[in-house]
C-alpha cells in the first residue's frame, strides 16, 4: 500500500460554532449541531461571487437559525444565499431549506425523491405512531417494553425539526453538470442510506461533495421504514458504492455530511463494500436458528445498543436481514406474536 492509498484527515479538528474552515478557494465548512447521539451535520457554503450556494442546512430549530445568522453575519459577510443543494431528504440535512426559500428567497436545487420526500414527510405530522408503523414494529420483533413506550408517545415528526416547505424545486438528477463555487460539478445518485441521494465531483479540481453517502470513519445508516416494508436498501448501497467507486481516487477530498473532510476515497470505498460484506456473513452464520430483527443486533454492531439508537438499530438489522431473504439465503416466517423470523437456508 502505498502512502496515498491512505485515509488522511487534513483538518483535525472541526470549525466551531459560527465559525467556518474554508478548506479549498471559495468553500467553506461549517457545522450546526444535532440533539442526538451523531452531534452534529456539517455544511458548506460556496462562494458565487455575488452569493452562496449552500449545501445542507442543518435541522430546523431556534438554536440552528440563530447560528446561522451569527455565520451569515460573520464567515458568509454579508453576501446573501441564493441557492441550497440539499443532497438527501434527511431532516439534518433538509431542515432549513424552506426557511432559505421562504425568507431569503433563495432556490432549492434537490433530487426529485428527495424534495417529494422531504414534503411529503414534512406534511404527515403524527401525534401518536400510525397502526402500520405500529405493526411493522410488530414485524421487526420490537422489544415489548420499548414497544409499550412508543405506541402511546408522540413519534419523532419531520415537522418538529423540518420547516414548512413552499412549493418549487429545481431538480437534480444522474449525470447533470452544475456550475456553482466556481467549479462545474458532475452529479452521481447514489441509494440505500436514502433514496436518489446526490453527490457532486468537481470537474475542475479535487473536491467531491458527498453528503451522507460517503462519510469516513462512521457508517450511514441503512434502514427499512413501515414506507416499504420489503425494500432491500443494503442491495442499493453496495450498487451504489461499486459503481460510484469507479469515480474516486486517492487524491480527492471529499467533504461528508459528519464527520472530517478527508482523502483517501478510494480505500474508503473499498470499505464501505466490505464492511457491509463482513456484516451480513456474520448476520447469516446467526441464523443458524431462526431470528427476528430485534435479536439481531450483536452479530451487526459492535457495541452496546442503548434506547436512544435502539430504532436505528433495529431499521439497520432489518435491512440486512431482508437483503439476506431477497437474495435467497434466508427464508422468513411469521411467528406467532405476528414478528418475521429469519433463518439460514442451507
Ligand atoms: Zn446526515
Amino acid at each position: 500500500m502505498s502512502i496515498i492509498d491512505k485515509i488522511r484527515y487534513p483538518w483535525e479538528v472541526p470549525p466551531r460554532e459560527g465559525e467556518a474552515v474554508e478548506v479549498a478557494e471559495g468553500v467553506l465548512w461549517m457545522r450546526l449541531p444535532l440533539p442526538m447521539a451523531l452531534d452534529h451535520v456539517n455544511i458548506y457554503a460556496l462562494d458565487d461571487g455575488d452569493g452562496w450556494t449552500i449545501v445542507d442546512t442543518g435541522f430546523d430549530s431556534k438554536r440552528s437559525r440563530a447560528i446561522w445568522r451569527v455565520l451569515l453575519d460573520g464567515p458568509l459577510s454579508g453576501k446573501p444565499i441564493r441557492r441550497v443543494i440539499v443532497t438527501h431528504h434527511h431532516p439534518d440535512h433538509v431542515g432549513l431549506a424552506g426557511w432559505f426559500q421562504k425568507d431569503f428567497g433563495a432556490s432549492l436545487w434537490t433530487t426529485r425523491t428527495a424534495w417529494l420526500f422531504a414534503r411529503m414527510l414534512q406534511l404527515d405530522e403524527q401525534a401518536l405512531p400510525r397502526q402500520e408503523t405500529l405493526e411493522f414494529y410488530r414485524r421487526c420483533g420490537m422489544d415489548e417494553e420499548i414497544f409499550n413506550e412508543r405506541r402511546s408517545e408522540r413519534p419523532f415528526n419531520f415537522a418538529d425539526v423540518v420547516a414548512p416547505m413552499p412549493l418549487g424545486f429545481r431538480r437534480i438528477k444522474q449525470d447533470d453538470t452544475i456550475h456553482f463555487g466556481g467549479r462545474d460539478w458532475v452529479v452521481h445518485i447514489g441509494n440505500g442510506h436514502a433514496p436518489e441521494h446526490a453527490t457532486f465531483w468537481s470537474t475542475d479540481d479535487n473536491l467531491v461533495l458527498s453528503g451522507d453517502q460517503i462519510l469516513p470513519s462512521i457508517s450511514s445508516n441503512i434502514g427499512v421504514y413501515a414506507t416499504e416494508p420489503e425494500a432491500d436498501p443494503v442491495a442499493d448501497w453496495l450498487e451504489s458504492c461499486e459503481r460510484l467507486s469507479q469515480y474516486a481516487r486517492s487524491d480527492q477530498l471529499v467533504l461528508g455530511g459528519h464527520k472530517l473532510p478527508f482523502t483517501g476515497a478510494t480505500v474508503r470505498m473499498r470499505q464501505l463494500i466490505d464492511n457491509h460484506h463482513g456484516a451480513l456473513e456474520r448476520l447469516e452464520k446467526h441464523l443458524e436458528t431462526g431470528r427476528t430483527a430485534g435479536e439481531c443486533f450483536a452479530p451487526l454492531f459492535k457495541r452496546q445498543i442503548d434506547k436512544a439508537s435502539y430504532g436505528l438499530a433495529l431499521v439497520e438489522a432489518l435491512a440486512h436481514l431482508n437483503h439476506l431473504y431477497h437474495v435467497g439465503s434466508a427464508s422468513r416466517t411469521l411467528r406467532e406474536d405476528r414478528s418475521w423470523l429469519f433463518q439460514k437456508i442451507s
